[in-house]
């Protein structure tokens, strides 16, 4: 043992802790636990199963599910679970033993393929959308094997071994967030690969989609959370007069960590690396008290499932440091909002990542075939990437300068963007245009190497080998914006490769590919202050769609052009969009009426009496001071003053809301809920936030912006 005092050494990660590369996956029936464990052939058809996507024969499935089992309980488990996404944006486990009992009255440990390949929970209180009726209850979960079995520790000890699963209904509709998100990789799998062919790639085999998804978030004290109904029940503050002291000396951004916050990040670390999930960088966010951790990326699939993961053991972790971790996308009016930056490129299996410049002519080409592919996708379903980051909460940050716009635009950087701008034109490109990078068409340039040149402000950039889509908020699931980048990807580049098997003189078509995608869609480039009022005006005028709230962005899922998009890749259908669109415009109205109860509650039950109470003592103090107490009454007329007006507001967001619930017509109701409800909860804000700013410390009922943002 370490001789320090204060070591927390019973953490496996302390002075005397494993190494790390003996610490990282040891939770994971990774590759090299298969190759360890697993008969050679077994190994092998596993293997061709993961990569090629054949079914698994149920011999192997059972040998398979034997040496899990086996491996599980070696490492403390009892119990598994078929793990899935529903969409709720949140993960779901039901937990079944290992236990089999034996005629002796004893049991034996048992686990079979079939109960390892698929799982029937009754999943009549998930969300549907109308596509499981309820006499069909019954959901099916099937085991992803593309992304590996694993084990979740909780804090009393209990191991799971846990299988990530699709879910879907009878009739094999999506139930869930995963079943899109391996369909969408299939399609721009397929098509990018039709793309690399034609141009003369012989030697991929496949293609991925890759994402890194950089996860920020909020710490606040446990004790502070627990005395705000707000936090606690709607995850982000709904009153609270502004602190002090803000974010405006710019000193929390990559500033040094504090100890307690250190300790945590730590801890975190080795519970993610123990799950194979490679944390890799930490850092202080813009805000005071927000965090970001960045893990290195991998495949969009796993990616997805890492990141769920990452939110919930983020939240786990901050318990026992007894602290609450904050996922919401704006924690606090004032600071910054937290998101999630979805770093995404597509990779071949020999290990060319598709969105980098590289060494030969012919890479260069290929590299800017691939980024038009993107900016014509972008900008044709600019509506639906917007919709993908819907939300209530990423309401409050998208626009709000501190987040990208509600505007989807493209940043390419300036070298690059002047490349393919003189392309289209025709003109020609002189080697002060592009530095380094030689391109193999005739008439194609040199490129710019590096694209070093970062732009903070756009919703989606492109950062020298992948795009950052930087709209997506911090407590949702990567996998909608990713199921929809990957579709329209696979759309833009089904049509190039279609050009281009066809082409009589490839290089010629790819020149006219460039050419006009940017005659066409070269108004999705924007390497500008996103932030700018003038950008919402120049955007406006370029006809780009500006989506200010998540009711009206929500509607691009079921347009005709989505439904075409999503059903022609097989990604979604008709019914399954519609299922969609129809939750999340309901959990809209939901959230939202949530915020409002609780408002209603901490009004009447905290924020009243408290006043009521300084009322009483300035009315005492004045019958004390007589006609000396000028202040005290001109204390009382403020205080009352704000007391009446929020008496009344209560009121007045109390019928708002009774009347918004009694919609039934959900699309009506969420816009009700927008339009009348919202609104009257922010008006009751601007009095409860004045009465804070007026009543003596020890009055106030609840843990203030300074506690909250600076006490940790
Ligand atoms: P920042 O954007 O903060 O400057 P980095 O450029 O280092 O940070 O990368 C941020 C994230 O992008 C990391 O999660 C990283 O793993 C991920 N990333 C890097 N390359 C790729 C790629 N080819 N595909 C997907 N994600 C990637
Ligand atoms: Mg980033």
């Amino acid at each position: 043992m370490c001789d320090s005092a204060d070591c927390c050494c019973e953490s496996d990660y302390g002075h005397n802790a494993i190494p790390v590369p003996e610490l990282f996956g040891t939770n994971v029936f990774n590759d090299r636990m298969m190759r360890e464990r697993l008969p050679k052939d077994t190994y092998k058809a596993l293997r061709k199963t993961i990569n090629t996507g054949v079914a698994l024969a149920p011999e192997v499935a059972s040998v398979v599910a034997n040496a899990m089992m086996t491996w599980a309980i070696e490492r403390g488990a009892s119990h598994y679970t078929h793990w899935f996404q529903p969409l709720t944006g949140a993960t779901a486990e039901k937990h079944d033993s290992f236990i089999s009992p034996t005629d002796d009255g004893g049991v034996i440990m048992e686990f079979s393929g079939k109960q390892l390949i698929q799982g029937e929970p009754d999943a009549s209180s998930f969300p549907s959308g109308g596509l499981r009726v309820t006499f069909e209850a019954r959901g099916y979960t099937a085991w992803d094997c593309t992304s590996p079995a694993f084990l979740k520790e909780d804090g009393a000890g209990d191991v799971t071994l846990c299988i990530p699963t699709a879910f879907c209904s009878y009739n094999g509709e999506a139930l869930d967030k995963k079943t899109p998100l391996l369909r969408s990789m299939n399609a721009v799998s397929k098509h990018a690969l039709r793309v690399l062919r034609a141009m003369g790639n012989t030697k991929s085999a496949t293609v991925l989609s890759t994402v890194g998804a950089e996860q920020e978030y909020f710490l606040v004290e446990r004790e502070f959370y627990q005395q705000r109904l707000d936090l606690m029940s709607c995850g982000r503050t709904l009153f609270g007069a502004p602190a002090p002291k803000g974010q405006e000396l710019e000193d929390q951004y990559f500033g040094a960590i504090k100890d307690r916050v250190s300790a945590y990040m730590k801890d975190l670390d080795v519970e993610l690396w123990k799950m194979g999930i490679s944390s890799k960088t930490k850092h202080n966010e813009v805000a005071p008290a927000q965090f970001e951790m960045a893990p290195v990326f991998t495949t969009t699939n796993m990616a997805t499932d890492h990141n769920q993961l990452v939110m919930e053991t983020m939240q786990k972790v901050a318990l026992r440091h007894d602290m609450v971790c904050l996922l919401h996308e704006k924690p606090y009016a004032g600071v910054n909002g937290s998101g999630k930056h979805n770093n995404w490129s597509l990779s071949t299996d020999d290990g060319i990542n598709l969105l980098e410049p590289g060494q030969t002519p012919e890479d260069n080409a290929q590299f800017l075939i691939f980024i038009s592919a993107l900016l014509k996708a972008v900008d044709v379903h600019a509506d639906i990437m917007r919709a993908t980051c819907g939300s209530s909460g990423n309401d409050h940050r998208l626009g709000a300068n501190e987040a990208p716009p509600a505007i989807i635009s493209v940043f390419l950087g300036q070298e690059l963007s002047d490349v393919l701008e003189k392309l289209a034109k025709g003109e020609k490109i002189s080697k002060t245009d592009a530095q380094t990078l030689k391109i193999g068409v005739d008439s194609l340039p040199e490129l710019p190497k590096d694209n070093t040149d970062r732009n903070r402000t756009s919703p989606f950039a492109f950062t020298g080998n992948k795009f950052e889509f930087r709209m997506v908020g911090s407590s949702q699931s990567i996998a909608g914006p990713n199921v929809a980048l990957n579709t329209i990807a696979a759309e833009a580049l089904d049509e190039i490769a279609t050009r281009l098997e066809k082409a009589k003189d490839v290089n010629k078509e790819i020149l006219a590919i460039l050419t006009e995608v940017m005659k066409a869609h070269g108004r999705i480039v924007f390497n500008g202050n996103n932030y700018s009022e003038d950008w919402v005006k120049e955007a406006e005028k370029r006809g780009l769609p500006n989506v200010r709230n998540t009711v009206d962005a929500l509607k691009a899922f079921v347009s005709p052009k989505a439904i075409k998009l999503f059903g022609k890749y097989n990604v979604l259908s008709k019914d399954e969009l519609h299922s969609r669109y129809d939750i999340y415009v309901e959990q809209y109205a939901k959230h939202i009426n949530i915020e409002a109860m609780t408002a209603i509650q901490m009004t009447r039950r905290q924020y009243v009496p408290a006043a009521i109470r300084f009322i009483t003592e300035l009315g005492a103090s004045l019958a004390a001071a007589g006609k000396l107490g000028t202040v005290q009454k001109e204390l009382l007329e403020q205080v009352s003053k704000h007391l009446d007006a929020a008496a009344k507001k209560v009121v007045k967001l109390e019928e708002e809301a009774q009347k918004a619930q009694a919609i039934d017509k959900v699309e009506k109701q969420a816009a009700t809920f927008r339009d009348k409800v919202m609104p009257a909860a922010v008006s009751l804000r601007v009095d409860i936030d004045a009465l804070e700013a007026i009543l003596p410390v020890d009055l106030w009922p609840v843990p203030t912006y300074s506690e909250m943002l600076f006490k940790l």
